[in-house]
C-alpha cells in the first residue's frame, strides 16, 4: 500500500438519518462525479451501497478532488448531514443524507473505463465478449453484484437446511473416471501414468452412491460438474450442482425433503412463502397438456386434441392428429412473430397455423367448416389467438409446446413475480438415440426402473417407467434425481441392455458393481442446478449472469484467455501427448 491513513468507519450504503452529525470515514469507488457550480458531488460506492459525498471549496480536499474520476478508489472523512428536502432521493437507501467531505485521500487511480458500468442502458449495447473480457468491472454493476450475493445466500441457505436435516457435506473427486451423464468427458492427461487420462466428473453420481454403501445415509455437496457439450443456448462447460443422496428412502421421501428445502430457501432469501406439496404431473400428462416436460405453468394455454378438425383439413395424412391451444394476445399479432412461428413449424416438421377470433387464418389455410369447428372448440375470444398443428402426436405436442413457450415469452403471459414449482415424474426409462438408434437412459443407467415394469425391460423397454423425478420452476428444470439400483444383478442387466459387454461393464463400472455386493442400502437422491435456480430467483434469463466468471457462448473465457496452448515444458513432461 502506498499510503492509506483514512480507514473506514462505516459502509457507504449503511448511512441513515440517525447518523446525522456524526463524523465518518468512507472508503470506496467513485461511482460518478458531478460538478455543480463550485460544489463537487461524488457518489461513492462500496459493497454495501452508494452514498453521496459533497466537497465544497472550504474543504481541504477541494484541490485534490479536481483530479479524480470514475472508479478512483478514495477515502473520505467528513460529517453526515441531512440533505436539503429538495435533494432527498427516495430511491436511494442513503438518500436522506450526504457526507460533507473534510479530507480526502486517493488510494488508487483508475484508467478511463472500457465498459459503461455506470449506465445500465449503455451496458445493454455492450458486447458480451467485452463484458467478459473486463468481468472484474462488469461485476461492479449493481445488478450483477446482487446476483452474486444472492447466489451466496441461496447456497448458504441450502447448506443450512440440509445440515439441519442431518445431512453431512462430503467432497468427492473431480479428477476421476468417467461418471456418465450423457455428455462427453473433459479429459486431463496424467503425467505420471503415460497414455492415461483422468475424466473430470460430469456429476458426483457414482461417488455419492458409494457414500451410501459406506453408510453415511445422508450426504450433500456443492459440486462443480464438467460436461464437454457442444455450445447450445446457455450451456456452460462447468456448472454447479447442489447434489444430495439419502439411504432407506422412497421417491416420496426425496420429493418431500426437496420441497421442504425450497420452502426454507425461498423464505430465508426472498421472504416468499411457497405452498407445498408442489403440483405433480406425470411425463405423459405434461406432454399432453404442455408439449414439454418442463412447462411454465404460470400461464394456462393448455394443449388439447381438436376432435372436430380432421388432419386432412390441414392437408396432413389421416392418421395424424390435430392439436391446438389458445392464448391471450398481450398486443397485436406482429409480422415478426408470425415469421418466427412459421420458422418454428417448418423446423419441427409439422403443419401449423394460427387463427384469430374472426376466423382469419395465418400461415396456412383452412376450409370454412374447419374454421367454424376450431373457433367453437377453442372458443377464441376477440383478444385471443388460436394455434393449431397437425402431425404425429408426439411431434405435434412438442412443436405446440415450443410455440406456447415462445408466445408466452413474447406476450409476457407469465407473471415475473411468481414462482411456480412442479414435479414431473413417471418418465419413460429409455429413449432412442437419434444418431445411433440405440436405447439410452433418459436419466442415467443407475436409476431404478419401476418395480412393476421390470418384466418389460428386455421385451418392451420403451414401455418401462423410471423411478425418477424432475423439479421444474417457471419452465426450467432446476433439479433431477431418482431412486437408484442397489442390486448388482439388476445393475448388470441394465448395463447389458444398454449394449455393454460383461468386460466393458467390469472395465468401466466394476467398482460400483462390486460395492453393490457388500450391503448396499436402498437409496436415492437428486441434484439441483444451482446456477439455474439462482438465475430464476434473480429473474435472469441466462445462467451467465449469476456465475462470477462464466465462459462465453463459444465456451471460452475472454478474460484469462482460456482455453490456451499448453506451455512447452508441460508438453515435454508428457511426451506421449503429441501436439502438432
Ligand atoms: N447425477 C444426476 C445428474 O447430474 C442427478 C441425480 O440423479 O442425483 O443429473
Amino acid at each position: 500500500m502506498i499510503k492509506w491513513v483514512l480507514k473506514r468507519t462505516k459502509g457507504c450504503g449503511e448511512l441513515r438519518k440517525d447518523d446525522v452529525g456524526k463524523e465518518v470515514v468512507l472508503n470506496g469507488w467513485v461511482h460518478t462525479v458531478r460538478r455543480v457550480g463550485k460544489l463537487v458531488f461524488i457518489l461513492l460506492r462500496d459493497r454495501s451501497g452508494v452514498a453521496q459525498v459533497v466537497v465544497t471549496p472550504k474543504s481541504k480536499a477541494y484541490e485534490l478532488i479536481k483530479s479524480i474520476d470514475r472508479e478512483y478508489v478514495i477515502a473520505v472523512k467528513g460529517v453526515v448531514r441531512a440533505r436539503p428536502p429538495k435533494q432527498v432521493n427516495p430511491e436511494m437507501p442513503t438518500g436522506e443524507v450526504e457526507v460533507s467531505a473534510e479530507d480526502v485521500e486517493i488510494l488508487n487511480e483508475s484508467k478511463p473505463l472500457p465498459l459503461p458500468i455506470w449506465d445500465e442502458e449503455l451496458m445493454k449495447t455492450t458486447s458480451e465478449t467485452n463484458r467478459l473480457r473486463y468481468r472484474f468491472l462488469d461485476l461492479r454493476r449493481d445488478r450483477i453484484r446482487r446476483n452474486i450475493i444472492l447466489r451466496a445466500e441461496v447456497t448458504e441457505a441450502m447448506r443450512e437446511f440440509y445440515r439441519s436435516e442431518g445431512f453431512i457435506e462430503i467432497e468427492t473427486p473431480y479428477l476421476a473416471r468417467s461418471t456418465p451423464e450423457g455428455a462427453r468427458d473433459f479429459l486431463v492427461p496424467s503425467r505420471l501414468h503415460p497414455k492415461k487420462f483422468y475424466a473430470l466428473t460430469q456429476s458426483p453420481q457414482l461417488f455419492k452412491q458409494l457414500l451410501m454403501v459406506a453408510g453415511f445415509e445422508k450426504y450433500f455437496q456443492v459440486a462443480r460438474c464438467f460436461r464437454d457439450e457442444d455450445p447450445r443456448a446457455d450451456r456452460q462447460p462447468e456448472f454447479t450442482q447442489f447434489d444430495m443422496e439419502m439411504s432407506f428412502v422412497s421417491r416420496e421421501d426425496v420429493m418431500h425433503v426437496v420441497e421442504k428445502s425450497m420452502k426454507y430457501v425461498f423464505k430465508k432469501v426472498l421472504n416468499i412463502t411457497l405452498q407445498t406439496p408442489f403440483p405433480r404431473l406425470t411425463y405423459e400428462e405434461a406432454i399432453h397438456k404442455y408439449g414439454t416436460d418442463k412447462p411454465d405453468i404460470r400461464f394456462g394455454a393448455e394443449l388439447r386434441n381438436l376432435e372436430n378438425v380432421k388432419p386432412e383439413d390441414m392437408k396432413a395424412p389421416s392418421n395424424d392428429v390435430v392439436r391446438g391451444f389458445k392464448i391471450v394476445l398481450g398486443s397485436d399479432l406482429r409480422n415478426e412473430v408470425l415469421e418466427h412461428l412459421s420458422k418454428m413449424f417448418r423446423s419441427t416438421g409439422v403443419k401449423g397455423l394460427v387463427i384469430d377470433s374472426t376466423g382469419k387464418t395465418y400461415l396456412g389455410e383452412l376450409g370454412a367448416e374447419a374454421i367454424k369447428a376450431v373457433t367453437q372448440e377453442l372458443r377464441i375470444e376477440s383478444n385471443e389467438l388460436g394455434v393449431l398443428a397437425s402431425g404425429p402426436y408426439m411431434k405435434v405436442s412438442e412443436a405446440l409446446g415450443e410455440v406456447r413457450t415462445y408466445l408466452g415469452r413474447v406476450y409476457g403471459l407469465a407473471d415475473p413475480k411468481k414462482f411456480s414449482f412442479l414435479w414431473i415424474y413417471e418418465f419413460p426409462f429409455f429413449e432412442v438415440d437419434e444418431e445411433s438408434g440405440r436405447l439410452t437412459p433418459r436419466h442415467h443407467p443407475f436409476t431404478m426402473p419401476k418395480p412393476e415394469d421390470l418384466s418389460k425391460l428386455e421385451k418392451d423397454p420403451l414401455e418401462v417407467k423410471a423411478l425418477s423425478y424432475d423439479l421444474v420452476l417457471n419452465g426450467y428444470e432446476i433439479a433431477g434425481g431418482s431412486i437408484r439400483i442397489h442390486d448388482r444383478r439388476l445393475q448388470e442387466r441394465m448395463l447389458s441392455l444398454l449394449g455393454l459387454s460383461k468386460e466393458e461393464m467390469i472395465e468401466r463400472y466394476g467398482f460400483l458393481l462390486e460395492a453393490l455386493e457388500y450391503g448396499a442400502p436402498p437409496h436415492g437422491g437428486i441434484a439441483f442446478g444451482l446456477d439455474r435456480l439462482v438465475a430464476v430467483m434473480a429473474g435472469e434469463e441466462s445462467i451467465r449472469e449469476v456465475i462470477a466468471f462464466p465462459k462465453n457462448k463459444e465456451m471460452a473465457d475472454p478474460l484469462t484467455g482460456s482455453p490456451a496452448k499448453a506451455p512447452e515444458e508441460y508438453l515435454r513432461d508428457i511426451p506421449w501427448l503429441k501436439i502438432e
